[in-house]
């Protein structure tokens, strides 16, 4: 029995279909999705062990109760879970009605490598990616591409762009990348990711919204014209935002601040507070206009679904 069987008789599946005339066309570039609708999507990663992939698969058929505008799935540093992304993303492809865009990476990769990859991707019909240049390893600081492979997601980029016919999208950094000299300099390569063909960016996460807002802004006068979705990382534990916004360089607001200190020794307080400060964040996002938004949603389907039953945006309602 292969693992496909295994999974569809896990969770519910059925597929969406946009009606044309007599036609059905199963799925979509997701900018056009964004032009249709503000969208909210949720991204998913891959378990270290294939036994943990049912799970992530029945976190999103729970979530597809919210009616996500598309799913994306987290490109692992290396070995097994790198497979294991192109299989859950395959599942969501060949089994759900949600749109799938599979995260892709420059580590430890040369062309040929890569090429492999997206040659599978195209095959099984996914229709969108997002190309990212990775980490660098753990330990280390400066990112060296293998021999043959890209320096920098803006080269997967062009890659993509010039050999397939994928929707892709990029990264970028409402608070400056970790590595950027300033913030002007990362805008410049924000640019070139747009200028070599992605279609429209996701943010690192943030909890102030006024980093977005100014990098919008910052954005909009150097030309960048492509949808910028925010992306959200609702609180689950304190010790964990704080490792996170390390990692990425986000600021932590004071209020915020002190509510993690304050709920330091209860993950079920900090999730909870969590809930009501990214309602407030994203509620302030979408009254603002934002062209949608992207939960990180660490493989666990409580917050956001709190979160949007909080919204109650429209489209996004829960199903029942
Ligand atoms: P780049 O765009 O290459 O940027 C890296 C640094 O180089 C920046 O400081 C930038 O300013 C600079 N730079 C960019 N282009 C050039 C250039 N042409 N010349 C000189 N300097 C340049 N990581 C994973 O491992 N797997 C994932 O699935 C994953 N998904 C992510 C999804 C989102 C939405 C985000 C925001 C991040 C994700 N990451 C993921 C993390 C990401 O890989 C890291 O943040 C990584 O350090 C940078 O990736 P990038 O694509 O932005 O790289």
């Amino acid at each position: 029995m292969s693992r496909a069987t295994i999974f569809a008789g896990t969770i519910t599946f059925y597929r969406r279909a946009e009606s044309v005339g007599s036609c059905w066309i199963p799925s979509l570039k997701i900018k056009d999705i964004l032009t249709k609708t503000r969208p909210v999507s949720f991204e998913f990663f891959p378990p270290r062990q294939a036994e943990g992939i049912p799970a992530v698969l029945e976190t999103l058929d729970e979530l597809k109760q919210y009616l996500p505008d598309f799913v994306s799935v987290t490109y692992g540093a290396g070995g097994s879970t790198r497979a294991f992304t192109e299989e859950i993303t395959f599942e969501i492809k060949r089994n759900t009605d949600v749109e799938v865009m599979a995260h892709l990476t420059c580590v430890g990769q040369n062309k040929e490598e890569l090429d492999e990859v997206l040659s599978r991707l195209q095959e099984e019909g996914v229709e969108n990616i997002i190309a990212l240049r990775g980490d660098p390893p753990k330990g280390t600081t400066e990112f060296v591409p293998v021999e043959g492979g890209f320096q920098h997601a803006t080269d997967l980029l062009h890659h993509v762009v010039s050999n397939y016919k994928f929707g892709v999208a990029a990264a970028c950094y409402p608070e400056g990348h970790t590595e950027s000299v300033d913030l002007d300099a990362d805008l410049k390569y924000v640019k070139m990711k747009v200028d070599n063909g992605a279609d429209f960016l996701v943010t690192q996460l943030f909890y102030d919204n006024r980093f977005y807002f100014d990098f919008v802004e910052r954005a909009r006068a150097e030309g960048i014209e492509v949808p910028i979705i925010p992306g959200v990382l609702p609180v689950l534990n304190s010790a964990q935002v704080r490792r996170f916004t390390t990692l990425s360089g986000s600021k932590i607001p004071l209020d915020l601040d002190k509510l993690l200190d304050k709920y330091a020794d209860s993950d079920h307080s900090a999730r909870d507070m969590g809930v009501e400060y990214a309602t407030a964040q994203v509620r302030e996002l979408w009254d603002s206009g934002v062209p949608g938004v992207h939960f990180y949603v660490l493989n666990r389907s409580y917050s956001v679904s709190r979160i949007l039953d909080n919204l109650q945006i429209a489209g996004h309602q829960r199903q029942d």
